[in-house]
């Protein structure tokens, strides 16, 4: 495999940034890493997992020279991190990131760009519930897709890089317009890790004669609120930048979930069972 980039730097070697730093390196693709990050301890890690060649808590010192930066920390800091890095960028030098929400972020770091520098939006769509460099892995991006949210600013052939490179990956690379990617991530990700978040918290406060219901929790509960464990700040992060789409979400489910409560009330049992069974046969449904 020929080089692809000769220095690639990390913004926030967590699960996402580590993992595609890991899968470049297995795919021969980059000469060298630069990992940066705020707390020494994980960039300590990501040093002796193999993951970068070089760790440094000073984003400027850590871009300058790369010829391409990824930015992979809580969307509400992206905007903030181009900022602070785009005058020590190199010309020509592509940013690009792994935030999940798009059309606040590529519309800020498209502005941010120094002229002769591009910006490429993008989203892995691969994750666990588990944080850092430790959590990462070379082949979390493997048979997963990868949206990215280009505009009419999109440099081609900076576009055209950042795909062939999430495809060195294993990924399915989509192209989407940011906004219709974020009403669809709404509704299939945020919304459900929002009802997730929702649900613990009703159940942890649920008084049951003075019972820790929590502990009687098996299968059932638990398969159904593993993204509960996920980063607080990373959804709190999600929550506040995608709030439009997010919000109509939550409205949607609400209608549903009242719909279903009028059923129960009204004993309704064909009611009950219709529902029941749109809703089967729409999750079987999912390949
Ligand atoms: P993570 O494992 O917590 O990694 C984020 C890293 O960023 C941490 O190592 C953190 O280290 C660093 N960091 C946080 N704030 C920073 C800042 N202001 N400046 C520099 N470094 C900072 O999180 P992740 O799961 O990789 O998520 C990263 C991004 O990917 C988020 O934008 C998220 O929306 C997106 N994403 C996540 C998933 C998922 O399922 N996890 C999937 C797709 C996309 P320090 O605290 O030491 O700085």
């Amino acid at each position: 495999m020929t080089i692809m980039i000769e220095r690639l730097a990390i913004i926030g070697v967590g699960l996402i940034g580590g993992s595609l730093a890991r899968a470049l390196r297995e795919a021969g693709a980059v000469k060298s890493v630069v990992g940066i990050g705020r707390s020494r301890a994980n960039l300590e890690d990501a040093l002796s997992l193999g993951i970068c060649d070089e760790i440094t808590q000073d984003s400027l010192e850590g871009v300058r020279g790369a010829d391409l930066v990824f930015i992979s920390v809580p969307v509400c800091s992206i905007p903030a991190v181009v900022a602070e890095i785009a005058p020590a960028l190199a010309p020509g030098c592509i940013v690009t990131d792994g935030g999940s929400v798009k059309t606040a972020i590529v519309r800020e770091c498209e502005a941010l760009m120094p002229s002769g520098c591009h910006f490429v939006g993008g989203h892995p769509i691969a994750g666990t519930e588990h944080s850092g460099a430790a959590a990462s892995f070379a082949t979390l991006y493997n048979g997963k897709r990868c949206i990215l949210t280009p505009t009419e600013r999109t440099d081609k052939a900076a576009l055209d890089l950042i795909a062939r490179l999430w495809r060195l990956t294993g990924a399915d690379v989509c192209i989407m317009e940011p906004g219709h990617h974020d009403r669809i991530f709404a509704e299939i990700s945020h919304l459900p890790h929002a009802v997730a978040y929702a649900l613990v918290h009703a159940v942890g406060t649920a008084d049951v004669e003075g019972e820790n219901v929590l502990s009687y929790t098996a299968g059932g509960f638990r398969d159904f609120t593993r993204i509960a464990s996920s980063d607080p700040v990373m959804w709190r992060d999600i929550a506040l930048m995608n709030r439009e789409a997010l919000l109509k979400s939550i409205d949607g489910f609400s209608s549903s979930l009242a719909e279903l409560r009028q059923r129960i009330d009204r004993g309704d049992s064909d009611g009950l069972n219709e529902f029941f069974t749109t809703a089967k046969q729409f999750r079987d449904g999912i390949v």
